[in-house]
C-alpha cells in the first residue's frame, strides 16, 4: 500500500525510468510508468554499472543479482591501439561496491523485475501535457489519457517533456558514431590471444572498447567511437559491417583486428549530444537522465547518471513530500546539477581513465551518504 496517496507519472521505462520508478515504490509513492514501445528486447549491447550504481540498486535489491549475472572486472585498462602498450591500469575495487560489467537488456530486465506489478505501461507514446496548476493531464498517441500529480521525463535524448517545457529543438549530432557487436566468447579461442575484461584501445582519433557481458564470460562485447561526417539515418541506428569496422580500424593492434573478423552482425549508433539546460524543471514536470543532460558515452557513465538522477528525485520527494513537489525539484536540481555537468563534461571531452588516475570521484560516490545541499529549499 503507498504510503502517499498522490500519483507521480514516469514518461520512459528505460535505465532511468525503471530505475526511477522502483526507488520511488520503494520510498512509499505511488507511481505509473509509461512507455512508448510495445516491449523490450535483448539488443545486441552491454553497459558498465560502477559501483556508485550499485549502491543504489543495494537500496532495491538488486546489486546481488546483477553482480550475479554480470562480468566483475579488477581492472579497466587503457592501450595504444596500434601498439597495445598499456596506458593505464585502473583498479576497479575499492569503491564501496562491485563493478559491473553486463548485458544492457539482462540488467533492464533485472530493472523491470523489480517493479511492483502493474507499474508499467506500453504502447504509451506521450503525445501532450496539460500542467492544468492542480494536476497534469496527460495525453498518449493511442488515443488514451492518464492523470497525475507530478511527471517525471526520463523519455531520452529526443524527450518529448523536455520539448513542452523547452520547446523543439534537435541534439546536437557530435560527428562521431559508436559501432555495437556482441560475440560469442567461443568464436575468440582460434585466435589465442589475451581478451582481457575491460579494456579500451585508444587511437589518434578514435577507440574501442571491449568487455565480457556475461558473469560465465561467454560473450564478449565492443562499442567504439569513429568520426563519422554526418548522421543522415532517420533511424536511431542502423547495421554497419565486418567490412566497414575493418576499414575503420586498420593497421590496428591484432586484438582488435580479431575482434573484428570474428563479428557478425555489428550496429552503429550516432552519438548526439546537448549543451547543459537553462532548467530541469518547471511546475510539475521535472526532467532526469538523458532527456536532462544527455552526453557521449565515453566514460560509461550515462546510464548511471540518470539512474543517480532518479535515486536523487526519489529521495528529495521522501524529505518534501510531493505536496511541496517544488521544494523537491530545487533540491534535486541544486544536488545534481554540479555532478552531471561535470560526468557530462569528462565524458564527452573522452580523456577518462586514458592514462593513470583516480576515478573515486565517480565510483566512490554513495548518493545516500552525502549530506543533501538544502539551500534550495529555504
Ligand atoms: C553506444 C553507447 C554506449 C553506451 N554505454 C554506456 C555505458 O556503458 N554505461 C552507461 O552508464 N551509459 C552508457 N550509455 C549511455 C546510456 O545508454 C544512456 O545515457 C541511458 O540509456 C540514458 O537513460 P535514460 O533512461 O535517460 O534514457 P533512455 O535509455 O533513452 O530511455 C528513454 C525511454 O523513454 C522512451 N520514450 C521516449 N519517448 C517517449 C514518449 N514520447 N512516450 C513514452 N516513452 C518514450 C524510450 O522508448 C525509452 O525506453 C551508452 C550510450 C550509447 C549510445
Amino acid at each position: 500500500m503507498p504510503k502517499h496517496k498522490k500519483t507521480i507519472a514516469i514518461i520512459g521505462a528505460g535505465l532511468g525510468g525503471a530505475a526511477a520508478a522502483a526507488l520511488l515504490q520503494h520510498a512509499g509513492f505511488e507511481v505509473q510508468l509509461y512507455e512508448q514501445a510495445f516491449g523490450f528486447s535483448r539488443l545486441g549491447a552491454g553497459i558498465h554499472m560502477g559501483p556508485n550504481v550499485l549502491k543504489i540498486f543495494r537500496r532495491i535489491g538488486i546489486d546481488q543479482k546483477l553482480a550475479e549475472i554480470s562480468s566483475k572486472p579488477k581492472f579497466w585498462f587503457s592501450r595504444d591501439g596500434i601498439t597495445g602498450k598499456y596506458l593505464s591500469r585502473i583498479p576497479l575495487e575499492g569503491y564501496g561496491a562491485t563493478y559491473c560489467t553486463v548485458h544492457r537488456g539482462d540488467l533492464h530486465k533485472l530493472q523491470i523485475a523489480a517493479l511492483q506489478p502493474g507499474t508499467l505501461h506500453f504502447d504509451k507514446r506521450l503525445k501532450q501535457i496539460d500542467d492544468g496548476g492542480n494536476d497534469v493531464y496527460l495525453e498518449f498517441e493511442d488515443g488514451t489519457s492518464a492523470r497525475a500529480d507530478i511527471v517525471i521525463g526520463a523519455d531520452g535524448i529526443n524527450s518529448r517533456v523536455r520539448e513542452i517545457l523547452l520547446g523543439v529543438e534537435k541534439p546536437n549530432y557530435s560527428g562521431w558514431v559508436g559501432h555495437r557487436a556482441v560475440i560469442p566468447a567461443d568464436k575468440l579461442k582460434k585466435y589465442n590471444l589475451d581478451f582481457e575484461e575491460c579494456v579500451k584501445w585508444w587511437g589518434p582519433d578514435r577507440h574501442m572498447m571491449v568487455y565480457f557481458t556475461t558473469g560465465d564470460r561467454s560473450e564478449y562485447y565492443y562499442v567504439t567511437g569513429v568520426p563519422h561526417d554526418a548522421w543522415d539515418f532517420k533511424d536511431p541506428f542502423v547495421q554497419s559491417s565486418r567490412e566497414e569496422m575493418a576499414d575503420a580500424f586498420k593497421g590496428y593492434h591484432p586484438v582488435i583486428e580479431a575482434l573484428i573478423d570474428a563479428t557478425d552482425e555489428v550496429t552503429k549508433w550516432p552519438l548526439f549530444n546537448r549543451n547543459p539546460l537553462p532548467l530541469w524543471s518547471k511546475g510539475r514536470l521535472v526532467l532526469l537522465g538523458d532527456a536532462c543532460h544527455p552526453m557521449k558515452p565515453h566514460m560509461a557513465q550515462g546510464a548511471a547518471m540518470a539512474i543517480e538522477d532518479g535515486a536523487m528525485l526519489a529521495r528529495c520527494l521522501g524529505e518534501t513530500g510531493i505536496e511541496n513537489y517544488s521544494s523537491a525539484f530545487k533540491l534535486y536540481e541544486s544536488n545534481r546539477r554540479d555532478r552531471a555537468t561535470r560526468v557530462q563534461t569528462v565524458s564527452n571531452a573522452n580523456t577518462f581513465l586514458l592514462t593513470q588516475e583516480d576515478p573515486a570521484w565517480v565510483y566512490g560516490y554513495d548518493l545516500y551518504a552525502e549530506p543533501l545541499k538544502s539551500e534550495a529549499i529555504a
